[in-house]
């Protein structure tokens, strides 16, 4: 037995909670190395380590050249690996650096999931070189959760997590590196450029619905039709009624009945009130939350999901990565309602929910293996207007869910009128909360839709205020939100409750779509329109779903490993060779759509002259600027572009110099924006042009 233990963590915010809670008391020495701290303290007079990785360290590669499919990889540091990843050097060489000085039992304390599992167990055999270690398992980072998964670890690292999440990563490897290399070889051939293009495994079956829906939106035929509306007055308000056959198909119809009820007056003829129960919503998974945040303050699931990942870090929600639509007993509802109450405005919702003599959320069916429901924990922020803007808006979101959860249904009527014009029927309908239940809780956030109907009862004769014919036609199928395609994901079981944000984003970077309501572009419609012609296979929905399911069972431990690579590689290979059958054809039809999306992104504005400037790359100093395209006609105007970064067109121009603004991302910084006029009085206070500015606050 040695004496020390040292546990790996995912990130470094989780590694202070860690050390934090695990220390209680005892001294903590914080020691950094390469600009990386980790933590050293005493716990039950044995010496304890915490370090941490920061997301993946490690990352799959090709081992050799020219096979065809590829199918053979290797396990290499991630910073050696990718550009994007160079930051990860320093927290590998911090690891590496504790590994040669201390030698001690492991304890992998990563997140409870697939990725968790699988980063701890990377470092465990490759950088500490061991086979086994004991894993740590916690939904909340709060200290007495961190201090129970510390005593009852398990002895052993959970293999079918590890299975599960290496499985996920090679399938999503081969599949990407086989056919982003078919797609790329086809352009290169058919156009002589170069661009980048993927396809992975969940993002293709996930394009094509787009890309179908994009399809019956442009195919749509709008077909006329009319619709009678009449106002009535009762007592000074007004009741709005349609008539009874809501579509009216021929105008001559319409005009005939409008014809017939003229000068009438509106007859109450029944009136039906009926009462029903509106159950509190069930306690949130990462989907419901992402549809919510979406509904109510229109954030994109990819930053709902990274808003709720930065709470957890701070320990004020659960793990928020799980589909579980359950609250168990076991997290203390009452403990966290007490914790909760001490924030004022939360003080009397949550003294009420603990004068209830039961609490019992009203749970969903969705389980999950590993996690719970989203809910706050025991350690709520000591101030919440502290937390960040949306942070805020995030934690109060999920703070007044888990209340309404426990409260009571609410209680609503609707109301039906059906008036009587000179014989024919116009219908008004009325909603009203009786009793508030559960919307008092959600608070904000609960949609009470009521519409005012006065008391009426049937013989009333009321005035007409007005009667129109209303020039109507039908409406497309709706565009998908990133919301509902997320939703239309999760039901049809394309991704996971992981990586489906994360799919959407490569499916805008792509410029396969764009926009809040999704459109799909020139490129995507091509591309979905490709691999459904001559790469069948790639697009099948099905196939996605059973490698989904197969995953799911590695994780329950039943799912054979091997057995699903291998109909990997069979699937893989299929259609590698119906790329390769139709690679001519396949680089002709996307190529235009390559070029035209290519030039409409390094197209960045207009040039004092009138002409174009573009995004050029120079072959004597190997860099890329911005030029104008008037250089024929004697233009000289000539910009540098910032080095090792990724430049994105925002389509606006300086306010000042009036060149146009560019966004620039660098791995691992804050994105910024700039304009492109080096010499411009907004760049007058960058003490070093390299330095990291925001040159346009309010651009971003
Ligand atoms: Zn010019
Ligand atoms: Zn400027």
């Amino acid at each position: 037995m040695a004496d020390t233990v040292i546990i790996i963590c995912e990130k470094p915010d989780a590694m202070d909670h860690i050390a934090m809670a695990l220390a209680h008391g005892a001294l903590r020495k914080r020691t950094s190395r390469y600009g990386i701290a980790f933590y050293e303290f005493l716990r039950d007079g044995k010496k304890h380590i915490a370090v941490s990785a920061v997301g993946h360290l490690f990352n799959l590669k090709q081992k050799r050249r020219g096979e065809h499919p590829i199918f053979d990889a290797e396990w290499v540091p991630s910073y050696k690996a990718s550009k994007k990843a160079v930051f990860s050097q320093r927290y590998f060489k911090t690891l590496e650096d504790v590994a040669k000085s201390f030698d001690g039992d492991l304890v992998s304390a990563c997140d409870y999931d697939n990725e968790g599992s699988l980063i701890a167990e990377k470092i465990i055999k490759l950088i500490f070189n061991k086979e086994d270690a004991g894993r740590m398992k916690f939904s909340t980072l709060t200290k007495q959760d961190l201090v129970s998964a510390y005593e009852n670890m398990a002895k052993h690292l959970d293999t079918n997590n590890i299975n599960a999440g290496e499985t996920r990563h090679y399938l999503d490897w081969i599949y990407g590196i086989n056919t982003s290399r078919a797609l790329m070889e086809s352009i290169k051939k058919s156009s002589k450029r170069f661009a980048i293009l993927s396809a992975g495994r969940v993002q293709a079956p996930t394009l094509v619905i787009l890309a179908d829906r994009e399809q019956e939106i442009k195919n749509f035929v709008p077909v006329p039709y009319w619709q009678l509306q009449l106002t009535i007055l009762s007592n000074g308000s007004e009741i709005i009624a349609i008539y009874e056959e809501d579509k009216i198909w021929e105008k001559t119809k319409a005009s005939k009945i409008l014809e017939e009820c003229k000068g009438n007056p509106a007859i109450v003829d029944s009136m039906t009130v009926e009462n029903y129960r509106q159950y509190p919503p069930t306690p949130f998974n990462i989907t419901s939350l992402q549809t919510e945040a979406y509904r109510l303050f229109g954030l994109s699931p990819q930053q709902t999901m990274s808003i709720a990942q930065s709470l957890y870090t701070q320990a004020y929600i659960s793990y928020p990565r799980t589909s579980s639509e359950r609250l168990p007993p076991q997290i203390g509802y009452r403990q966290i309602l007490e914790a909760l109450s001490k924030i004022k405005t939360y003080e009397t919702l949550c003294k009420t929910l603990l004068s209830m003599k039961y609490l019992k959320p009203n749970d969903g069916k969705l389980t999950d293996s590993a996690h719970e429901a989203i809910h706050p924990t025991v350690e709520p922020p000591s101030d919440v207007k502290k937390l960040k803007g949306l942070e805020q808006k995030i934690y109060d979101l999920i703070c007044r869910r888990y209340f309404a959860t426990f409260a009571g249904p609410a209680e609503r009527e609707t109301i039906n009128v059906v008036f009587d014009v000179n014989g024919r029927k116009f219908l008004a309908a009325g909603r009203r909360t009786v009793e508030k239940g559960w919307m008092s809780f959600y608070g904000p956030y609960a949609k009470i839709d009521d519409v005012f109907l006065p008391n009426l009862k049937k013989g009333d004769s009321l005035d007409v205020k007005d009667l129109e014919m209303l020039d109507k036609e039908t409406a497309p199928p709706s565009r998908f939100s990133q919301a509902s395609i997320i939703k239309e994901m999760e039901k049809r079981g394309l991704g996971t409750r992981a990586t489906r944000s994360g799919i959407l984003q490569t499916l805008y970077d792509r410029d396969y779509i764009t926009g809040r309501s999704i459109e799909v572009t020139g490129l995507g419609v091509k591309m979905s329109s490709v691999i459904k012609k001559y790469v069948p296979d790639f697009a099948d929905e099905k196939l996605t779903r059973k490698f989904e399911e197969e995953l799911e069972k590695i994780v329950e431990g039943e799912g054979n490993k091997t057995e699903i690579i291998n109909e990997a590689k069979d699937a893989v290979k299929k259609i590698t060779d119906e790329f390769d059958q139709n690679q001519e054809v396949i680089g002709r039809e996307l190529g235009e759509a390559v070029v035209k999306t290519q030039d409409d992104k390094s197209i960045l504005g207009k040039c004092k002259c009138g002409k174009d400037l573009k995004i050029m790359f120079s072959p004597k100093t190997r860099k890329y600027f911005v030029g104008c395209t008037g250089y024929k006609e004697g233009c000289k105007a000539i910009y540098p572009l910032p080095h090792g970064a990724s430049i994105y067109k925002t389509g606006k121009v300086c306010d000042k110099c009036g060149t146009p603004i560019i966004k620039v991302y660098r791995g691992g910084r804050r994105p910024f924006s700039m304009c492109l006029d080096t010499k411009c009085v907004t760049k007058a206070d960058w003490g070093k042009p390299r330095r990291t500015k925001l040159a346009h606050p309010g651009n971003d």
